[in-house]
């Protein structure tokens, strides 16, 4: 019997042909000044490899003219690049989240729009997924941003690591590659308040990690202020442990012990002296001290909640307003 009297797949039909090899995601928050180096030097090293490809910009709710960059290129490229727009902004990893439900390709790889990482090493991930690795993940040689970035990279990475379980060494290097199927369980997970690279390394069965070049954002400004940093961070504290929880407990039962031994000890002396009033203020600074924890606990105690009260809504996590693409023939 011939091999051609039964249908493989590459007799399949023309749609099923056009599934790229590799799709590339882009989440875009007002880069005007940075798309066009990137989209160059992103199909330069795709076009390199000579894999079938897809670029999938997402533009998360951009206020400059990302949009009308973007669907040029899409006009220019109209097979290899696809544009989804988001009705407005949802954040870095949402806006991932959107474009992973769209994501055609055999793998799955992540990428900044600011030229941060340097398109030239995907390459490097690929080979590391075709070694057999089902999640690739970058970690910065030489990272160029400012020491505060840094320094509470380091301490988050730390805090991370000793609460969550996840291991991991950069998790704030988004230049990440993922096999189909751990992307499907990503969007499976239908979290709306999530971390990509943690939620990756959790369903990952054999991860790797590479080390990969890092350039200073040279157009444009990061898109993470404090108060931003600060709820990312939390989504992934609160989405991948229960820790904060647990140390409060404990250091709850803890303060309540000591009281327990003060009162005691100030009944006595009570018995003994007689009344007194000395040390008020240190017992004020005392009390202060524990209604500012009790406050903390209540705030993480919120998080938490505000993030159950959002999944059990179970409000869409974002919602496309188009998508720009060609897909037939
Ligand atoms: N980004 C996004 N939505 C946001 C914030 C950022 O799509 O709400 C994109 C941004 O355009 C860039 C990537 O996520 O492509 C990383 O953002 P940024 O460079 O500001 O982060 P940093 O490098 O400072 O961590
Ligand atoms: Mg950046």
């Amino acid at each position: 019997m011939s091999l051609r009297s039964s249908p493989t797949p590459d007799l399949a039909p023309a749609g099923a042909l056009r599934a790229p090899y590799v799709s590339v995601v882009v989440p875009v928050y007002n880069e005007e000044g940075n798309i066009k180096t990137l989209f160059d030097r992103l199909t330069a090293a795709l076009d390199n490899l000579g894999k079938p490809f897809e670029i999938l910009f997402v533009d998360d709710g951009s206020r400059d003219r990302s949009v009308e960059i973007l669907i040029g290129l899409h006009r220019a490229r109209p097979r290899e690049v696809r544009v989804i727009e988001l009705e407005r902004n949802y954040g870095q990893h949402m806006a991932i989240m959107a474009a992973f439900e769209k994501a055609r390709g055999e793998i799955v790889v992540t990428i900044d729009a600011d030229l941060q990482n340097p398109p030239e090493e995907i390459g490097k991930l690929l080979a590391a997924i075709e070694r057999g690795h089902d999640v690739v993940g970058g970690y910065r040689k030489n990272r160029q941003d400012s020491p505060f970035r840094r320094w509470s990279s380091l301490l988050i990475n730390g805090v991370r690591a000793q609460t969550t379980g996840i291991e991991m060494r950069d998790q704030g290097c988004m230049l990440r590659a993922y096999r189909r199927d751990v992307v499907r369980r990503m969007v499976d997970s239908r979290e709306s308040s999530t971390f990509i690279p943690a939620l990756a390394q959790y369903y990952a069965i054999n991860p790797a990690e590479i080390e990969v070049e890092h350039a200073a954002r040279t157009v444009g400004a990061s898109k993470y202020n404090l108060y931003r940093l600060i709820r990312l961070n939390f989504d992934l504290m609160t989405g991948f442990s229960l820790v904060p929880l647990q140390v409060f407990t404990l250091f709850g039962m803890g303060v309540s012990a000591l009281s327990l031994l003060l009162v005691i000890y100030l009944a006595f002396r009570r018995l003994i002296i007689g009344p007194e009033a000395e040390g008020l203020f240190t017992l004020f600074g005392i009390l202060y001290f524990l209604v500012g924890v009790g406050i903390t606990g209540l705030g993480i105690v919120g998080e938490y909640v505000g993030r159950i009260y959002q999944e059990v809504r179970r409000r869409p996590r974002f919602a496309i307003k188009t998508v720009h693409e060609r897909l037939d023939e």
